[in-house]
């Protein structure tokens, strides 16, 4: 296993340990490695820590077979999925293993414990969380753009939905849609075809905000933004912007928008996105039918 390609200084792990000298070899071990590292005394202590700050392991002693202990692993796990727990134990033999790995744990480690391997477990952790990370957000994502895809499309919206009928806030739903694509494709071939995807994938990605926004690739040379906490007046401006960032492309793009108010479905944004968008494809006036 090469060390080098695992950041340790971007791990944070918080130490659950009762017995002082225990903890402080722990936390001076781990530090040593390049991790930082914070003590807990008491599971109620560790819950509140984990909830205020941004831990990406638990190292928690579990001495002896305890139900609670488990259910808390269990806690963690549902609660902050981002946490992966690691449990030290004194009873290495007869311990249920099972048990403790099925409460969400990912791995054992023997108390006293050996620095080469912890370092080695929290390895292997951090490399198979990393590449779990990396094959969800493959599954999520148009390889061409870059852009999410169509999957994800619907499980966001319904999530943003959930969202603003929750906090009373509205979003909107922008969905576009390359003009004459297929005659593009048909004159100058599919690999300059791609590239105006890739292209038209870059504009979206430049325009919307990141960290709230979302931008898809719907299928063939249709695609969507999800705009968070955004009203008719902010999805008209992103859409202004990508027409002036078009116009010194060879391409054009038509898209119609729909605002979420009290009542819409997912089904309802995207027929009245959709239907906006027709109008656009065919010039019509916002004004005419
Ligand atoms: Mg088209």
């Amino acid at each position: 296993m090469k060390k080098a390609s695992i950041d340790y200084s971007k791990e944070h792990l918080l130490v659950l340990e009762k017995d002082p000298h225990f903890r402080e070899e722990l936390l001076r071990t781990l530090s040593f490695l390049g991790f930082k590292a914070d003590p807990a005394t008491s599971v109620s202590q560790a819950l509140e820590m984990l909830k205020e700050n941004q831990f990406t392991f638990l190292l928690s002693d579990l001495t002896g077979p305890d139900s609670k202990r488990l259910k808390v692993f269990h806690d963690v796990v549902l609660n902050h999925p981002e946490v992966s727990v690691l449990v030290m134990t004194t009873v290495p033999k007869g311990y249920p293993y099972k048990e403790v790995i099925s409460a969400g744990a990912s791995d054992f480690v023997k108390k006293p414990f050996e620095a080469g391997e912890l370092e080695a477990k929290v390895q292997r952790i951090i490399l198979d969380r990393d590449r779990r990370a990396e094959l969800s957000e493959l599954s999520i994502t148009d390889s061409l753009t870059g852009l999410y895809n169509q999957r994800h499309f619907y499980t966001r919206l319904k999530e943003e939905l959930a969202r603003a009928k929750r906090q009373f806030r509205p979003f909107s739903l922008i969905l576009l849609d390359l003009d004459d694509f297929k005659a593009y494709n048909d004159t100058y071939g599919h690999f300059a075809g791609d590239e105006v995807l890739r292209s038209f994938g870059g504009i979206i990605s430049n325009l919307i905000r990141e960290g709230a926004d979302s931008g898809y690739r719907y299928g063939g040379d249709e695609f969507a933004i999800i705009l968070t906490e955004a009203d008719r007046g902010m999805a008209e401006e992103i859409c202004r912007r990508i027409e002036k960032s078009l116009e010194e492309k060879e391409y054009n793009a038509s898209m119609g928008y729909s605002t979420y108010s009290t009542g819409m479905t997912v089904k309802g944004l995207v027929e009245e996105a959709d239907k906006a968008l027709y109008k656009s494809k065919l010039r019509i006036p916002d004004d005419v039918g």
